[in-house]
């Protein structure tokens, strides 16, 4: 394949990103033997990125880890990372209740803090009122030079068309663009960007070993990411991780999504308090008293069958996917370690891996900011055109087949 010159020079920049990416820190000499590029090649793709302020560099102390190889050199430890200075983004999650905000600078890596959030007014126009409270929650923010707003939110997401397909906990943003609002306030692009491949990416920036997993975020609703090759397992369609959608048989609870009984109803932050309600001993119906009474009373039976629903759903997705390690977020993860546990073990009864080695399940904080960073420097730092032209056509024909029902047609005509 013969590539023009433009392009290559966008690729070793890629590639050269991506390296920092996972190291953190390196030296010149140091990226130019890792991308097997000469030094002058490596050298001019690092000025021009730091005269871009998409690189900086940092003394490192000699003798340390990462300057050990410039002090046996004998030179100062300079070294070059991602921009950690310079907000270049602004991230936005839109929570069913909360919606939070926060500048993120290219190397962004750390555990969420957000700093502004709102929270959803109970109005009959929801889409008007997050609107208007975004106003305010903008002000601090106005006056930044943004290179682009990354917007995570929940459900089916069309990123190439900006739309929400479908929202099972939050309906009202399937009915506006939300990126139009958004930019009354910043004239920068805007990407939609699905929760959960936010939470995935933020887990292997900070982890760069672990290229396959699949993360199953709980909260409001129960969602889940699959990376396979450190790059998400993608379709034709937007839909895809939704786990949190399984249906658990016996389970009569009615889901925001149209069905009844799929297993985000008894493991969202909701679906668990509501059990919670009925549960024989319980002395109050918060998320504080539900972690208090498990604390004291352990993984009580009505918690145990729907952690084993939930580790069904999971094990069935790794062993048709065959992966070997889980990543756990959000709200399972805040309880006593007895929920995470009973859901790990019951995962490993279900996984086939398991017969063979091992499975590892783990539970990690959400890092979705970090997450949005990285879609921010895939797409506006260095956009692979290529790579980010052909979904779009695909998502189009699946929203208008969903509109027109045709999907849930032919579903009928098979299962007859
Ligand atoms: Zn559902």
């Amino acid at each position: 394949m013969i590539f023009s010159p433009s392009r290559m020079g966008r690729l070793n920049k890629r590639a050269l990103i991506r390296q920092l990416q996972k190291a953190g820190v390196a030296s010149r000499a140091g990226l130019a033997r890792s991308l097997g590029m000469s030094q002058p090649t490596a050298g001019k793709i690092v000025d021009e990125l730091l005269a871009l302020e998409i690189l900086e560099e940092v003394e490192v102390p000699a003798g340390g880890e990462e300057g050990e190889t410039a002090a046996r050199l004998g030179r100062p430890g300079r070294q070059l990372r991602l921009n950690r200075t310079q907000p270049s983004f602004l991230a936005i999650h839109l929570g069913l209740s909360e919606t939070r905000l926060a500048e993120l600078t290219l190397g962004a890596l750390a555990n969420d803090e957000w700093q502004v959030s709102f929270r959803q007014p109970a109005t009959t126009d929801p889409a008007a009122a997050w609107a208007r409270e975004l106003r305010g929650a903008a002000k601090p923010f106005r006056a930044r030079k943004f290179l682009g707003i990354l917007l995570s939110v929940p459900g089916v997401v069309d990123e190439s068309s900006s739309r929400i397909l479908l929202s099972p906990n939050i309906h009202w943003s399937e009915q506006v663009i939300l990126p139009d609002i958004i930019r009354r306030h910043w004239d920068v692009p805007v990407l939609l960007v699905q929760e959960e491949y936010a939470l995935a990416l933020g887990h292997h920036v900070n982890h760069p070993g672990h290229d396959d997993f699949l993360l199953v975020d709980f909260g409001e609703g129960v969602g889940g990411a699959v990376l396979v090759g450190g790059k998400p397992l993608a379709g034709p369609l937007p839909i895809r991780g939704e786990i949190g959608h399984t249906p658990v048989p016996g389970n009569p609870r009615q889901c925001g999504c149209g069905a009844t009984g799929c297993m985000e109803t008894l493991v969202s932050v909701r679906g668990l308090l509501e059990s919670f309600a009925g549960a024989p001993r319980r002395k109050n119906g918060s998320w504080a008293e539900l972690h208090a009474h498990i604390a004291e009373h352990g993984v009580e039976p009505w918690l145990a069958t729907s952690l084993e629903a939930a580790a069904a759903a999971i094990a069935g997705a790794i062993n048709v996917v065959g992966l070997r390690r889980v990543v756990i977020t959000g709200s399972l993860a805040e309880l006593p370690p007895a929920v995470t546990q009973h859901l790990f073990r019951a995962i490993e009864n279900g996984a086939m891996w398991a017969r063979f080695g091992s499975v590892e399940c783990v539970a990690a904080p959400r890092r979705r900011t970090a997450g949005l960073a990285a879609v921010g420097i895939d797409r506006f730092i260095v956009p692979d055109r290529e790579q980010h032209g052909e979904p779009s056509r695909a998502a189009f024909s699946a929203k208008s087949a969903v509109k027109n029902g045709k999907i849930h047609k032919q579903t009928t005509t098979v299962n007859k």
